[in-house]
């Protein structure tokens, strides 16, 4: 296990003041801050073979970010704000591959980071206050801080349906997209039509010889509007960063546009619709969510406007009645909003076929292909689950992660997982999550940063106080459970089955997952918190912890 750090070791254990899981948005930015702003020795950890995170592993045909290129990047840089080039209003894969990389060789933070490793588990130890990590290579390492930046939608989801491992053919989920991957002329199957499913289906129909979608849930989706931008909107744009990052901080789903203030029914039938065609011409799943109305997340005759208005695109644009009536969403527009550079018209396509397996569900994979209830066997040569995420908390149940008394992460969260402002959680001190449970639903980026910022400043008051240990209270826990609930349940996401409530896997609590107030709302909420000297945190004094530790030896010296 080579490093190229100083280091202390104990046994076969490797000291670090912190240590990071992941090398994604949240784990690079925590890198370095914790290294270069607090000078602590930080390790880096991740499983993949580079930096990147969502973008190094989603190297799916058609994957790109759907937040406007010049708010799905870091603001803290603003050197690199001036000097990267925006060519395209969206961002593909590679091109967000390559700005992560640039910004990992632009600030050294590879040599930190250790590759190609799993952190199996993680254990607090009260003596010491600190957290022994264990490696899937049998590596021991030990921090006083550990920061998960495990990512919210990183834990693959693959459905277990019968007959799976006796697929002859290729089956590559999404999320694990082999680099090699060949689909020209051949018949492939997908399962799962969400942002990814949408997004892979548009794609590959040009490609492939044949294209079966399974589609369990239709989805509503409006135009992304993609394509190259002038220099006059690139110059703008950089001329104005400071107050377009203002704006993002302070608003709520933190897309980069001002959130509509006007009620949907407060205009005119003729008005309404013009709106929404400005919006449906411009593109963007969140624009016309929000940009367009302020109540269509929270008011169902809002809500229903909306939906009439994609129903009857859908209806212009499906050329068979049959497949526009299976791809038409009868139910609530309030999952994740999202867009697509083509996706119902794909199905105006010979060579590409709709299967609705709500009405006619998956029965088995068979050697050749997929058959199903209605006893039809779809012969394929490639079959790929676009099947989504165990979001949020999945990679957390993955890690045998123990606090206070032993006691496991998934026993703390048998109900659901929680925290105390998404950042940190009861019983697990000096653990800080980076996109942990009960944290902003946004544009992930400015929430990613105002985190990293947050944590950062915790750890930073720990070492100018010698505080051991800080963790918050169950009491302020409970409290902001409660509050997450009570938002979302003034939303209509709360009554549509999602990943962001849990319901995309079968068993997982189906309970509240997110702050639905907004990022603007959230750094309030955390500013007051820090100037409140953290309320809600409990903390241990160094010294109240060597006397712990002296009490222990001088109790093991005398047993001995
Ligand atoms: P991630 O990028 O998910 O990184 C987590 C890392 O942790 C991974 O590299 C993983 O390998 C590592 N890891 C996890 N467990 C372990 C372990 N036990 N040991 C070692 N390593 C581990 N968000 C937006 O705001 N806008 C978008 O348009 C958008 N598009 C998206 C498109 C796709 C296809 C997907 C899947 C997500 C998208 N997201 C989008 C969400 C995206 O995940 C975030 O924007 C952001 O990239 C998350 O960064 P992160 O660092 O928090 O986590
Ligand atoms: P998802 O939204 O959870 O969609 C998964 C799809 O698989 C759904 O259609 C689901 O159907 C289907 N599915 C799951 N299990 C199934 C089963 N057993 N049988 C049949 N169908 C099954 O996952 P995702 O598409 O990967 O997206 C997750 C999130 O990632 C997005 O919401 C977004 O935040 C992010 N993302 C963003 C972009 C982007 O454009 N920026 C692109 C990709 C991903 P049901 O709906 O019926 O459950």
């Amino acid at each position: 296990m080579p490093t190229m750090m100083s280091k202390s070791t104990i046994g076969t254990e490797i000291k670090y003041d912190a240590i990071v899981i992941g090398a994604g948005f949240g784990g690079l930015y925590m890198l370095k801050k914790l290294r270069d702003e607090l000078k602590l020795k930080v390790r880096v950890f991740d499983k993949a073979k580079d930096v990147g995170g969502t973008w190094y592993w989603n190297r799916y045909p058609g994957a790109l970010s759907d937040t406007e290129a010049f708010t799905y990047c870091f603001s803290w840089d603003q050197d690199l704000l001036q000097e990267w080039d925006i060519t395209t209003r969206y961002l593909t894969q590679p091109q967000i591959l390559k700005y992560i990389n640039h910004v990992a060789d632009r600030h050294n933070l590879r040599q930190d980071i250790q590759f190609e490793t799993v952190i199996t588990a993680a254990e607090f130890n009260e003596e010491s206050s600190r957290w022994l990590i264990s490696t899937n290579d049998g590596g021991k390492y030990s921090a006083k801080y550990l920061v998960t930046a495990l990512g919210l939608l990183s834990a693959t989801n693959v459905p277990n349906i019968n007959g799976i491992d006796q697929f002859k053919g290729e089956l590559y989920h999404t999320a694990n997209w082999p680099g090699d991957a060949n689909l020209n002329g051949k018949r492939v199957g997908v399962i799962g039509t969400g942002s990814t499913g949408t997004q892979v289906v548009t794609a590959i129909a040009p490609v492939v010889g044949s294209l079966t979608v399974f589609q369990r849930s239709p989805q509503y989706m409006v135009p992304v509007g993609n394509g190259p931008v002038s220099k006059e909107y690139v110059d703008n744009i950089k001329r104005n960063y400071d107050s377009i990052w203002e704006q993002v901080k302070s608003s709520k789903v933190a897309f980069g546009f001002e959130e509509s203030q006007i009620p949907t029914m407060s205009v005119s039938e003729a008005e309404r619709e013009k709106i929404f065609q400005n919006a449906w011409e411009k593109g963007g799943g969140f624009r016309f969510m929000f940009e367009t109305f302020s109540d269509i997340a929270i008011d169902e005759k809002a809500n229903i406007a909306a939906q009439d208005f994609i129903r009857k695109k859908i209806s212009e644009i499906v050329k068979d009645p049959e497949t526009a009536r299976k791809l038409t969403p009868r139910d609530l527009y309030a999952k994740r909003p999202l867009c697509d550079s083509g996706y119902y018209a794909t199905f105006n396509r010979e060579n590409v076929a709709l299967v609705d397996v709500k009405a006619n569900p998956i029965k088995e994979i068979t050697v050749s292909g997929l058959r199903t209830e209605d006893g039809v066997d779809h012969e394929l040569d490639v079959l790929i689950f676009a099947t989504g995420f165990d979001a949020v908390d999945g990679n957390y149940k993955r890690i045998n992660i123990r606090g206070r008394n032993g006691i496991a992460i998934q026993e703390h969260w048998k109900e659901g997982p929680s925290s105390y402002l998404s950042v940190a959680t009861a019983n697990f001190p000096n653990m800080f999550m980076i996109l942990g449970p009960n944290g902003p639903f946004t544009n992930l980026p400015p929430t990613i940063e105002t985190e990293v910022e947050w944590v950062s400043e915790i750890i930073a008051y720990m070492e100018e106080e010698k505080l051991s240990s800080m963790e918050p209270n169950i009491e302020a826990e409970t409290l902001w459970s409660g509050t997450c609930r009570e938002i979302a349940d003034k939303t209509l996401f709360s009554k549509a089955d999602s990943w962001i409530f849990g319901a995309n896997i079968p068993g997982k609590p189906h309970t509240v997952y997110f702050y639905l107030g907004g990022l603007g709302a959230f750094r309030e909420v955390l500013h007051d918190v820090r100037k409140d000297n953290y309320r809600g945190f409990k903390f241990e004094t160094q010294n109240s912890s060597d006397k712990k530790n002296t009490l222990t030896k001088q109790m093991q010296k005398e047993d001995a």
